[in-house]
């Protein structure tokens, strides 16, 4: 029997803590076969970073992985001679002599394969064999060393247990496993005995860094038993569970095909909300109007515009389209009126045009930013035009025309490579006999960024423009909102597109789409970086009215205003100013009662 067990940095963060970990990983190894795989020590990665930026501020990225890479390389070799120490064979391996094979890509590599015959034969001799994460080496002739991107030690980890075919892997960190939020935010954060794949892999890309989201990825597609846990405790953790997956092969191993299904849905219909004042509680007052109906809302799209009005646009059943859209009239006197009447009257429309909700199923979208390029540019081709979108870690959705849904479907099929077996009616998907909690988590993340991009002319193929530049410069992007308003500019019909993006990679964002803008004659790009992302995660908020509701109403009390909204299948997050985003993570946290009694503490 074989395990797989990772520390992460504060772990291993003193000389102390590597003799108390290797006294756990002893009991551990004296019944079972163990790889360890462990991190840098404490801090120690992000003061080699701070080094190098003393000597440059955009350092080669060859030389930054040659740097990082020695971290890991301190702490294997310690925790070998702690478990010496304690009478315990043990011998520690870097990637390169394990033969952890990456992309040749420097800081952010995926795994390709990981040979397994030197582990192996040191676990035959019935030796503990201590594995530094976060590196590999490069498929190229030159053999060069890697690293997979911050936090990507429990990759290694999982991607080791996938490998060794291991019983299981454990995570082992400094809380007692997954919360419902970020104890350092919110002390009073829940520990989860279990989370599904899918929800944790939402909330490892919306922010919750407890778990690296290649990591989930992998566990979810080799079917890896995954546990989170504290170092300092024999509490059991959190255990991420998955449904059984389809077999693959073990090369290729962080390159395997991201979507595994087309849905569909005809029964969507759609009603935007135009020219509603900018302040706080509109979507609060919209949404519980609605929820009071017990009507269930699936896309909600919401985002700012020039001369500071929003609209708000969200897709209803068909059969409670009526029963939505007077809600949205009778609501509208409450919702009060532009300061500027130039600024245009509130309205509401209902789309007239029967529409459909196309969408790619699978893990790690956000993380491969190609495959929502390819998706538009997919229906690009086919001449299909997109009327909303949403994205998020697990699935990619357009809502189409309706009579576009067939050509659709069948040309993603083929540009993605799934049968056409594996389409199914999305609606159909939630009847599972035990309900989840409609929301698991809730998660921050204050590093993005929002863009937006000025009156792209109304047709297909923009998104795909976008999102194609984007992507080849592989910049992950979120919350994608195509304006519900239109601008005639020089008698050609626009709307606007704005998103999210992480700030470290804004500023190149922003050069590619104003050089793009200028060449293809569209408006203004603006960027805007102050801005915080708060989301809630839960697979049980599918056919459960009234969690949006819920969520806007609680920041709408605390007076916060919310800039953007993007909702997918099992997520809703809202878009506020930087300095709301702790407040709003807590109203939010609180508001869906997933506080506990007791105050977690986390090691410093
Ligand atoms: P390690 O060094 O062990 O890899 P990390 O710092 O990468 O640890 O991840 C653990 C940290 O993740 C916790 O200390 C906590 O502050 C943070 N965190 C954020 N969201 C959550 C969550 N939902 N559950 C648990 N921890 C979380
Ligand atoms: N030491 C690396 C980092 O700090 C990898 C890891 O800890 O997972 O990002
Ligand atoms: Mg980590």
């Amino acid at each position: 029997m074989l395990i797989v067990q990772k520390y992460g940095g504060t772990s291993v963060g003193s000389v102390e803590r590597i003799k108390a970990v290797a006294q756990r990983i002893a009991q551990t190894a004296s019944d079972r076969s163990v790889v360890v795989v462990v991190s840098a020590m404490g801090k120690t990665t992000d003061g080699l970073v701070k080094l190098a930026n003393e000597i440059s501020s955009n350092p080669c990225r060859r030389e930054m992985d040659m740097l990082l890479s020695t971290g890991e390389q301190v702490t294997i070799a310690l925790m070998s001679m702690a478990l010496q120490e304690l009478g315990v064979p043990a011998i520690s391996l870097t990637g390169a002599q394990v033969g952890i094979v990456t992309e040749a890509k420097h800081s952010h590599a995926r795994i390709l394969h990981i040979k397994t015959e030197r582990i192996e034969e040191h676990l035959q001799l019935g030796e503990v064999v201590v594995v530094a994460g976060f590196q590999g080496i490069s498929h190229s002739r030159h053999q060069e060393i890697t690293t997979l991107g911050r936090g990507g030690s429990d990759t290694s980890a999982v991607a080791l247990a996938a490998a060794l075919q291991a019983e299981k892997c454990e995570i082992y960190t400094d809380v007692p496993g997954i919360l419902t939020t970020d104890p350092r935010i919110v002390p009073e954060a829940q520990l989860m005995s279990e989370i599904t794949c899918d929800e944790m892999l939402e909330l490892a890309s919306l922010g919750a860094k407890v778990l690296h989201p290649r990591a989930v990825e992998i566990a979810r597609n080799y079917g890896m038993p995954l546990v989170v846990l504290s170092s300092w405790s024999d509490e059991p953790g959190t255990r991420v569970v998955s449904a059984i997956p389809k077999r693959r092969a073990l090369q290729d191993l962080e390159l395997t095909k991201p979507v595994d299904a087309i849905e569909y849905d005809t029964n969507q219909a759609a009603i935007s909300m135009l020219h509603l004042p900018d302040s706080p509680g509109v979507a609060a007052k919209l949404f519980s109007g609605i929820a009071v109906q017990n009507i269930d809302v699936d896309l909600i799209i919401q985002s700012i515009h020039e001369s500071n009005t929003n609209d708000i646009a969200f897709t209803v059943g068909k059969d409670t389209l009526k029963q939505a859209a007077a809600v949205a009239d009778a609501i509208l006197p409450a919702l009060g009126k532009n300061s500027d009447p130039s600024l245009g009257e509130p309205e509401v429309k209902t789309e007239e045009r029967p529409i459909a909700k196309v969408s790619l199923v699978g893990a790690g979208m956000i993380g491969r930013p190609r495959v929502a390029a390819k998706m538009f540019e997919t229906l690009a081709e086919a001449g299909v035009n997109i009327v909303m979108i949403s994205t998020s870690e697990v699935k990619v959705s357009c809502v189409v025309d309706a009579e576009d849904c067939e050509k659709a479907v069948n040309c993603l099929c083929q540009a993605f490579d799934v049968d056409v077996a594996d389409i199914s009616i999305s609606s159909a998907a939630s009847e599972s006999e035990e309900l989840p909690p409609p929301v698991r988590a809730v998660a921050l993340d204050i590093k993005q960024a929002r863009l937006a991009v000025r009156h792209i002319p109304d047709r297909p193929g923009m998104a795909a423009k976008i999102f194609g530049l984007l992507a080849q410069q592989n910049i992950s992007i979120d919350m994608i909102i195509q304006s519900q308003r239109c601008h005639h500019v020089d008698g050609v019909l626009t709307r606007d597109i704005a998103f999210t993006v992480s700030q470290a990679e804004a500023e190149t964002a922003y050069q590619t789409l104003a050089n793009a803008a200028l060449e293809f004659g569209w408006g203004e790009v603006v960027l805007e970086s102050g801005i915080a992302k708060v989301s809630v995660v839960g697979s049980g908020m599918i056919a459960h009215p009234g969690v949006a509701a819920q969520m806007f109403e609680a920041l709408s009390a605390s007076q916060i205003n919310i800039l953007m909204i993007a909702t997918s299948e099992i997520k809703i997050s809202c878009v506020v100013e930087e300095e709301d985003g702790v407040k709003a993570l807590q109203a939010i946290h609180k508001a869906f009662g997933l506080s506990g009694n007791e105050v977690i503490k986390v090691p410093a």
